[in-house]
Parts: C-alpha cells; sequence; structure tokens
C-alpha cells in the first residue's frame, strides 16, 4: 500500500484536528482505514503508523502526539467489544462504558506489539499468487496501463471475517470451556484411570463456536471477489520481470494476505517482430532487382513510426543490418535504444518469361562465365 503523500497527512491532521473540536477523533481516521475494515487491516494500519510516529524515530514536534492519537485509536478498534461500542455511540459511548478504565500506555503497547521482533515473524503469511501475464511486444516497446481482473477471497465485510452474525453470536465453546482440548480419562486397570488430552470435537480446538452463522458469507468468513487492477508497463520491460502487488493475495481471518505477483511475458508473436532483451529483430523479403541493384524501403516500427531501410549495391540472402538504436527501450535507462538488426531474405522470382530469360542470358554471357560467378 502506497503511503500518503504529504499533503494528505496534512488533510488528514486538519480534518482530525476539527473532528476533535466537534465529536472527538475519528479513529479510523487516524489509522486511515474504512469502517469495514478487518482486525489485520487495523493491525496492519497500527504497525505502519505506529512506527512512523515513534518519537525515537521521528523528530517532528508533532510525532508523539500523532503517535498517542494512533495507540488510542489501535487500543479501541483492536477490541471487538470497545469498537462495537464505538462504532454504535462514539467516543462519547466509550467515555460512559469505560468508567474508571485506564488507558494503556502507548509505549508499553508499541513494545508488546513488536515484542523485539518477535511477534511480526509470527504473523503468518497467506500464500503468494505467482500468474504469468502476457503482453504484446508493442506494450512491451511503448509502455501501457494494461487493465487486468483477479478473483479472489475477501474477507466478509459484514463479519469482518468472524463468520459470526454478530459479535455476540461469537461464544465460548463449552465443550472445552474455551481452551480448545478436553481431558480424557481412561481406564487402564480396573480401578487406575490416566487422563490424556484430545483436541475439542465441538469447536475443532479453536476454543470458540458461532452461535449464529453469518448470513452474508454463510460462517465461510471469506467471500469470492473480483478485483481489478492495473499493471503499469514500463517501456523494455525485462522478459519475466515481476510486478508485485503487496498484500492483495486471498484474505483469511487466519492469515496476513500474502502478494499477487504478475510475471509478464511477451506473447509469441507468428512471424514479424522478435525481441532479445535490448535488441529488436526483423526479417525482411527482397527481390532479386533490389539484392543485386540496392534499394529503399520504408519499415513501419512497433509503434507505427517509419524506419527507412536504404541499401546501395548487392546485398546477400542472410545479410544483416544493424541499425543503432531503433531497438528496445532500455528498461529504466531514460530514452536509450539497444539496436534493431534487419536479416533479408532474397526471393528468386518463380518462372522466367522468356524475354527475360534472354536478357539475362545476354547480361551473363556479356560478363562471360567465370567472372558472373564471383560477381553475382
Ligand atoms: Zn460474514
Ligand atoms: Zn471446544
Amino acid at each position: 500500500m502506497a503511503a500518503f503523500p504529504p499533503w494528505q497527512i496534512l488533510l488528514l491532521c486538519l480534518s482530525l484536528a476539527l473532528l476533535a473540536l466537534a465529536a472527538g477523533a475519528d479513529y479510523y481516521k487516524v489509522l486511515g482505514v474504512a469502517r469495514s475494515a478487518s482486525e489485520q487491516d487495523i493491525k496492519k494500519a497500527y504497525k505502519k503508523l505506529s512506527r512512523k510516529y515513534h518519537p525515537d524515530k521521528n523528530k517532528d514536534p508533532e510525532a508523539e502526539e500523532k503517535f498517542v492519537e494512533v495507540a488510542t485509536a489501535y487500543e479501541v478498534l483492536s477490541d471487538p467489544q470497545q469498537r462495537q461500542i464505538y462504532d454504535k455511540y462514539g467516543e462519547d459511548g466509550l467515555k460512559q462504558h469505560a468508567q474508571g478504565a485506564h488507558h494503556a500506555n502507548p509505549f508499553d503497547m508499541f513494545s508488546q506489539f513488536f515484542g523485539g521482533g518477535m511477534r511480526e515473524e509470527q504473523v503468518r503469511r497467506g500464500p503468494t499468487m505467482v500468474t504469468e501475464f502476457e503482453i504484446s511486444l508493442s506494450d512491451a516497446y511503448t509502455g501501457n496501463s494494461i487493465d487486468f481482473m483477479i478473483k479472489k477471497k475477501i474477507l466478509c465485510d459484514h463479519c469482518r471475517g468472524s463468520g459470526a452474525a454478530s459479535d455476540g453470536d461469537v461464544r465460548t465453546c463449552g465443550g472445552c470451556g474455551g481452551s480448545g482440548v478436553k481431558l480424557v480419562r481412561h481406564q487402564i486397570m480396573p480401578g487406575m484411570f490416566a487422563q490424556s488430552q484430545m483436541t475439542c470435537d465441538e469447536c475443532s480446538g479453536r476454543g470458540k463456536i458461532i452461535a449464529r452463522p453469518c448470513p452474508h458469507c454463510g460462517g465461510n468468513k471469506v467471500l469470492d471477489h473480483t478485483a481489478s487492477y492495473t499493471l503499469e508497463v514500463e517501456p523494455g520491460i525485462p522478459e519475466g520481470h515481476e510486478v508485485v502487488f503487496e498484500g492483495e493475495a486471498d484474505e483469511s481471518p487466519d492469515w496476513e494476505a500474502g502478494d499477487v505477483v504478475l510475471r509478464v511475458r511477451t506473447k509469441k508473436q507468428v512471424g514479424g517482430w522478435r525481441r532479445k532483451e535490448g535488441s529488436l529483430y526483423w526479417r525482411e523479403t527482397i527481390g532479386v532487382q533490389e539484392a543485386l541493384l540496392g534499394f529503399e524501403r520504408n519499415l513501419t516500427h512497433l509503434d507505427g513510426h517509419v524506419v527507412a531501410l536504404k541499401r546501395d549495391g548487392v546485398t546477400q540472402p542472410g545479410f544483416v543490418q544493424q541499425i543503432k538504436g531503433e531497438g528496445m527501450p532500455l528498461f529504466q535507462r531514460h530514452k536509450e535504444h539497444g539496436d534493431l538488426f534487419i536479416e533479408y531474405s532474397v526471393v528468386l522470382p518463380a518462372s522466367l518469361s522468356d524475354h527475360t530469360k534472354r536478357a539475362l542470358q545476354d547480361v551473363f554471357r556479356e560478363g562471360g562465365a567465370g567472372k558472373a560467378k564471383t560477381e553475382l
């Protein structure tokens, strides 16, 4: 996800200041997330912003204030019960509800969250989706913005991935009392028992059961979704280049979404242009007369501009002409291009008229048998 440009932060600060005057801070705006944000989105936002504003790193005089704001917003929104109250009754509702409750120290919260790097490593990432993506050679030459769609799972926006109709419908499992395991007593001998643990069969070890499943996702927690994205093809994009869309793979309450990776390839074209890194290849077919006497031709390039092909004198079949700077743009090297290689094929006429035959015979006779072989 892209960082906010400075003007956006300024706007955010302004609107926050206004909101603070009017109705208390908007915690969703503080974290820069939507009201439908999942627990993970909130966690992600906190992770990003708390690092950014930590006074140890950020020397801006207002950073500490922001750091505390972010912590307060996270404290409320990361707690399902507090979030529910806040959603319904706003900050005032929370104040009434939490009479006497103390706020966590934002610095303790920070170190708890990052816990010396341990916690961060434990965050499970969902699988990365790698897709081969074919573009035309002309798009690779000129660059283009290509829209595409991806089918993926997203967290249900109704239950925010809990799978329950409401927060109250997530109940502690009665079978195991929330521990996820049951103790089973086996009689090994008359009067002698052994205890063993087994995964609770009522909640499959989750410790929680859902009394009423979410009607929107049927308790699946996720929904099928078709998301659209835009691939920015830079001129000269290398074959197999990978473009990463961070955190855009399948969502799940069990992980932080992995990345979508597009591996960009050029479509195989029949005949015509070929590319090898910065070089372009084109096969041009010329007639006997052109091969012998020289010629001028126009070649239309991949973006439509015209390259003049000019040869004086004899061109041998298979001859390769190198044209500087008419190859592929060099990737991320401003306006530099590789070379274009033109390979010439010569077509002979399928048959000769009697007149042409006689004329040619005269030509060859004039040159003399031995001489003709070397000159032609
Ligand atoms: Zn749902
Ligand atoms: Zn259970």
